[in-house]
């Protein structure tokens, strides 16, 4: 995908998220084009008038982009080629020291921060200032909730649907994020959270058993193997216990998995018969209806109505989120929901990206993308370009152009 040439534009806020598995990015950059509805002011749109806003005097528009990008961690130097290439940390904050001689300072977020810190610094000559990654993901999740149009959705019997959220209406809820390992925090608030609970079978465990298992060569090949397989040639079903017939006295149907990966030992095939398509579809499975369930449980332990799935361990990816959603819909009996969000990987990257603001740094792009972009639906000027989930690819970006009314 084209990502625009962001170096002839005015970018700004570069914000990192360094994973076990995956380090995301976003930025912020503002378009040549700026208008206040007539053309005239185009080129003379500075930071200032961006701020006025005031009686019938129309507010010029800040148009810019959020931009995303994703690479996986263990080639880093992709990313910091990617950065080098198009300049995004010229756009960082100046921090400290004499005129001409400040410190350039990016925030980022995620253990990476710390263990590549030096890297950064010698390769872009920037400062990584770290921030907590579970603030992060919170203040992402909240941001995307409050300030983006159309970002969470269920997705029950192939079908996905817009939840429109209420921002006065938005706590408590649950977030599950299911990145490498997977994090299950309540939260209350802006800033007010706690982590309840986790899992370490995770996204990395999907990923690296998943390779392990079938020797595929990337994350989109098992997951796309997946896609192809049955897991029903791997997995004891309730049918292969009772002869095909379902347990309806605790409501069992024939159908239900009793024991992921139980038939390969129950039958007579050796192992080479079984093939990766099927291992890569009842792994998913497991995986998911584990993850689907651990959340359920503490969805109930604090009365939670609502639960967002995020992280990249999702990827959009059709049959991880009817599991999951199916899960927590049979387990709550109808209770609870399951959403997802459309930003699912980038939470950390954007709780890190608007952190600029928290800290008083760079200017007033935050404020106005938080403040300012409409909060619901009707008033929506936030549109996204780009692919939707389930059709991502390594190093592509979602370009979103954000329009203040
Ligand atoms: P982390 O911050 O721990 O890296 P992420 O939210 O980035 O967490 O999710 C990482 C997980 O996403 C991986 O463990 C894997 O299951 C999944 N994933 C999705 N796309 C890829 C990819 N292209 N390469 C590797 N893992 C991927």
């Amino acid at each position: 995908m084209d990502h625009g040439s962001p170096s002839q534009e005015h970018v700004s806020h570069l914000a990192l998220d360094i994973g076990g598995s995956l380090t995301k990015l976003d930025y912020f950059s503002r378009n040549n084009e700026c208008s206040n509805g007539d053309n005239n002011e185009e080129k003379s749109c500075s930071k200032e008038s961006l701020l006025v806003s005031n009686g019938d005097k129309k507010c010029p528009v800040l148009q810019g982009r959020l931009h995303f990008a994703k690479f996986e961690t263990s080639k880093i130097n992709d990313c910091l080629e990617f950065i080098q290439r198009n300049q995004l940390h010229l756009g960082g904050c100046q921090h400290g020291g004499a005129p001409g001689n400040e410190k350039r300072i990016i925030k980022a977020t995620g253990g990476g921060a710390y263990k590549n810190a030096d890297l950064f610094k010698e390769k872009l000559g920037i400062f990584l200032d770290k921030e907590d990654e579970m603030d992060c993901l919170v203040a992402g999740a909240n941001f995307l909730l409050k300030a983006v149009h159309e970002e969470a959705y269920t997705y029950i019997d192939g079908r996905k649907e817009f939840v429109q959220i209420d921002r006065d209406d938005l706590y408590p809820y649950l977030l599950v994020n299911i990145g490498s390992g997977v994090s299950m925090i309540k939260v209350d608030g802006d800033g007010k959270y706690e982590r309840v609970s986790g899992t370490n079978v995770g996204g990395g465990t999907f990923w690296g058993l998943g390779r392990l298992l079938t020797k595929c060569e990337s994350f989109d090949e098992l997951l796309e193997l997946s896609h192809r397989g049955n897991n029903r040639v791997i997995d004891m079903l309730v049918g292969d216990i009772y002869g095909g017939m379902d347990y309806t006295k605790f409501g069992l149907s024939s159908t239900t998995i009793a024991s992921s990966f139980g038939k390969a030992i129950s039958d007579n095939k050796e192992i080479e018969d079984y093939n990766a398509e099927d291992v890569a579809r009842s792994l998913l499975r497991m995986i998911s209806n584990n993850i689907g369930q651990i959340s359920y449980l503490n969805a109930l332990r604090f009365g939670l109505k609502r639960i967002f799935f995020g992280g990249f361990f999702i990827r959009g990816h059709a049959y991880t989120m009817d599991t999951i959603s199916v899960g927590v819909n049979f387990w709550s009996k109808g209770e609870a929901k399951a959403l997802f969000l459309r930003h699912e990987g980038f939470l950390g990257a954007l709780g890190a990206f608007t952190s600029y603001e928290k800290h008083g740094f760079g200017d007033s792009i935050v404020r106005q993308l938080v403040q300012q972009s409409p909060l619901s639906a009707s008033h929506a000027g936030y549109k996204i370009h780009g692919p939707l989930n389930g059709e991502w690819n390594d190093n592509e970006s979602i370009e979103c152009s954000v329009y203040v009314n």
